[in-house]
């Protein structure tokens, strides 16, 4: 019996699971993958995400060569107007995600974690003394299980925690290229019903990923037909070869009714999702992550007490109205290019202002 079971070993639960560890509680993580894991994502770990990821004592463990510090948010326009905004310190890190998952495992091995790979959990019941996971390799048993199983989480489900179908369908699409970041900037590039990410993420490794909501393309939507729709940077990126293939996710927009039920928590994207245009997932679950660890000690000594959670939810709650408007209101900019011509053009001659919104909007 350990004191935490944790699916998923995700940012989430892998942040969560260190966390838990070093508050001197016994944890098991499971995880359906093996190795270190890949996933859709832009891979820009914000300001806030960055500092988590130190306390957490992982950041030691990533390899320099997979990471690349960035200091601003790039915008640019259809026209070439380009709007440039400086990020609070310490600045972000644009990380491979296997480079992340490698560190954030290192990490959780050295502080005692449990992790059991290729272990997909199928159902989990509770039991008079905490809660049964059922895998195909055996059952496990713990006294709170934590869901961290991702965007579109099997135990929300099965819990009833998961909200009203989202009408809103953003879906998101990601590659690498062996190219020499140009820069310190995030560019986030604009194009009629889509917008395009590059992210440095290694000494020789640039990401580019896509965001479009469905329906507002039409004809192919694969890597190539996307990257056409932006022609500066095809043409910055003819003939550099590809470092990844292809990598899709979505719908983004998943709603939850609550985190917490009797020896449950949600956490990470299982806990609720908007859309990647914010480039704060990364950070979220790790904030998520230290709020649900603070309780955890004071649940496991009132039996899994819904009660107990109350100060993660409130925490997760206000941390998820925050970044959901920010999300939902550059979603709804970005879908009206009028508007967001406006603004952009407003950021660029004025970059103070994009400075001061960055500060602000990023918490
Ligand atoms: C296109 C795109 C771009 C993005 N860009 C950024 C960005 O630039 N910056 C940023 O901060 N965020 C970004 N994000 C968001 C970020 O990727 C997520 O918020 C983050 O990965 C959430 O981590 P997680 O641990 O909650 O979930 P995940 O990383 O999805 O991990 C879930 C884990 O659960 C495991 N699992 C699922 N079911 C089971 C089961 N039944 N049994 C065992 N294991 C199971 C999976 O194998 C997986 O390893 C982006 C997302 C997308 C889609």
């Amino acid at each position: 019996m350990n004191d935490v079971a944790i699916i998923g070993s995700g940012p989430a639960g892998l942040a969560t699971a260190i966390g838990a560890a070093l508050r001197g509680l016994s944890v098991a993580v499971f995880d359906k993958q093996a190795g270190d894991i890949d996933k859709a994502c832009g891979e820009g770990l914000m300001p806030a995400g960055l500092s988590a990821l130190e306390h957490l004592g992982a950041l030691q463990h990533l390899d320099r060569h997979d990471s690349a510090p960035f200091d601003s948010i790039t915008y640019v326009q259809e026209s070439g107007t380009r709007a440039v905004g400086r990020l609070p310190a310490p600045g972000g890190l644009g990380v491979r995600r296997l480079a992340l998952s490698a560190a954030l495992r290192k990490r959780a091995v050295e502080v005692g974690v449990v992790l059991h790979e290729r272990t997909g959990i199928r159902s989990h019941a509770r039991t008079e003394q905490g809660v049964e996971l059922t895998a195909d390799t055996g059952t496990f048993h713990a006294k709170v299980l934590v869901a961290a199983d991702g965007l579109h989480s099997q135990c929300r489900e099965r819990e009833g925690l998961a909200g009203p179908t989202a009408s809103l369908r953003r879906f998101g699409l990601r590659r690498h290229v062996q190219l020499a970041p140009w820069g310190r900037s995030v560019e986030v590039h604009f194009a009629p019903g889509v917008e395009a990410y590059l992210t440095p993420a290694g000494t020789k490794r640039v990401g580019v990923a896509f965001l479009w909501e469905d329906g507002a393309l039409s004809g192919d939507l694969g890597f190539e037909a996307l990257l056409a729709r932006f022609p500066v940077i095809e043409a910055r990126l003819r003939g550099v070869p590809f470092d990844s293939t292809p990598r899709g996710a979505g719908p983004l927009l998943q709603h939850v009714k609550r985190r917490v039920a009797p020896r449950f928590a949600l956490v990470g994207d299982a806990a609720g999702y908007v859309d990647a245009i914010t480039g704060e997932g990364l950070t979220q679950a790790f904030e998520g992550a230290a709020a649900l660890v603070a309780v955890l000690p004071e649940v496991i000594a009132q039996q899994g007490a819904v009660e107990a959670f109350a100060p993660y939810e409130r925490a997760a709650q206000a941390a998820f109205a925050r970044y959901a408007r920010l999300a939902h209101t550059l979603v709804w900019t970005a879908h009206r290019p009028w508007l967001r011509k406006g603004v952009v053009g407003l950021l660029a001659r004025s970059p103070w202002l994009f400075e001061r919104t960055l500060r602000f909007a990023l918490g």
